[in-house]
């Protein structure tokens, strides 16, 4: 059938409640057909409210969820072309690996032939490097190949939609690394719509080429990865994509000038419109210039309190006098040093001003 929509799923004003609580507001969202969406913020946020009413297994109170140009308020889980990849898996222990990814090709009506079940389950075994394992019991694989075996199961009956819940929790940080170039590379083949729920910017940042940052359960910013990371819309986005700095200053009355604590004044970019008065200064730790000698108009003098070895880079303390604590992260190679500065050490901190962003003081920011 040819397609209704360019979106594969789309929120118009969806808001839902359970009983008092209310999960998600006025979400509008629209995710492009064969996008590798994120949504990405801390827990209760609503992230999995979304996915769930994408998959079916909620309702909207208010508001629509189309997938593909159709509104799927009232259609049930088992009949939207979504599949979904929990946490845990839900794996089923007494079938073998193959039962595992046939089974849903098995409950198909009406029926479909048995050799045209082996040769599908086959393929998704194939397309998750598993070929080898379709014989194998469930608990005779590993936490990474169980994942894959849940990835399969999913794929199996071509659905538009996959559905990711947290799907990589489980898996300790090298598998997960692992895992994340993998789901990645089968997005991209399989060319369908994959929509992951995660915590972990790191992992959103990775893996999707779109993300949607929530908190208390509205959408904060969305855009590509690059976009939230290096154009935050607002400081909770700032703060939750990535490490920053901030530094409390005050816009004057011209709406350039920026004076901060300790009496001097900064250049940066404020966004237009941005009221005089209290405003922070967010700046990522990679942002700023650690040198021994001062370097630039905007240079800081501070003392190291403290240094992170990480050995491509290193993570620094350092305390300027009227300012507060920084956290500045420097790469080995980019350093104009030749090694590293030993904490008690004095040092100078400085930016260029289109790397800070500035955003209204905490009293005019949104409640996160
Ligand atoms: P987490 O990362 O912890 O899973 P989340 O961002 O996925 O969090 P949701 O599970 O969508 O958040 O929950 C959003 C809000 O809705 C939370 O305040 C949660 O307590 C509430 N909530 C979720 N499911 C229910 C439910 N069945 N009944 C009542 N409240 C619920």
């Amino acid at each position: 059938m040819a397609s209704a929509s360019t979106n594969d799923i789309e929120f118009r004003s969806v808001t839902k409640n359970y009983g008092a609580v209310t999960a998600v507001t006025d979400i509008n969202l629209n995710v492009p057909k064969g996008a590798f969406l994120a949504l990405l913020g801390p827990s209760g946020c609503g992230k999995t409210t979304c996915l769930r009413m994408i998959g079916g297994f909620e309702q909207p109170s208010e508001g629509v969820v189309l997938i593909d140009g159709r509104e799927m308020n009232g259609v049930p889980a088992y009949r939207r072309p979504v599949n979904m990849v929990f946490q845990h898996y839900a794996l089923f222990p007494h079938f073998n690996v193959e039962q595992n990814v046939a089974y849903g090709l098995r409950q198909m009506r009406p029926r479909l032939a048995a050799a045209e079940i082996n040769r599908r389950a086959a393929e998704a075994l194939e397309m998750v490097r598993l070929g080898s394992f379709a014989k194998r019991r469930i608990h005779e694989m590993s936490g990474g190949q169980q994942q894959r075996v849940a990835l399969a199961r999913a794929i199996v009956n071509r659905p538009s939609v996959l559905l990711l819940d947290e799907p990589l929790a489980a898996l300790d940080k090298k598998l997960r690394s692992a895992m994340q170039i993998e789901l990645q590379t089968l997005q991209r083949e399989l060319g369908i719509t994959f929509v992951l729920v995660t915590h972990d910017q790191e992992e959103a940042l990775s893996m999707a080429d779109v993300v949607c940052v929530m908190s208390a359960g509205r959408i904060r910013q969305l855009g590509t990865p690059q976009e939230v990371y290096d154009r935050p819309a607002d400081l909770f986005v700032a703060d939750f994509v990535g490490k920053t700095n901030r530094i409390d200053a005050t816009l004057e009355p011209d709406g350039t000038t920026l004076r901060l604590g300790d009496g001097s004044a900064l250049a940066a970019i404020a966004r237009p419109g941005l009221a005089a008065g209290d405003v922070i200064v967010a700046i990522r730790p990679e942002a700023i210039r650690l040198t021994r000698a001062a370097v630039g108009s905007t240079s800081f003098a501070g003392t190291v309190t403290h240094r992170i070895f990480l050995g491509s880079s290193a993570e620094y303390a350092v305390t300027v006098p009227g300012l507060g604590d920084f956290l500045v992260t420097a790469d080995r190679r980019g350093m104009n040093e030749s090694h590293l500065v030993e904490p008690g050490e004095a040092v100078f901190l400085g930016f260029d001003p289109d790397v800070a962003h500035v955003f209204p003081g905490e009293a005019s920011s949104p409640q996160v």
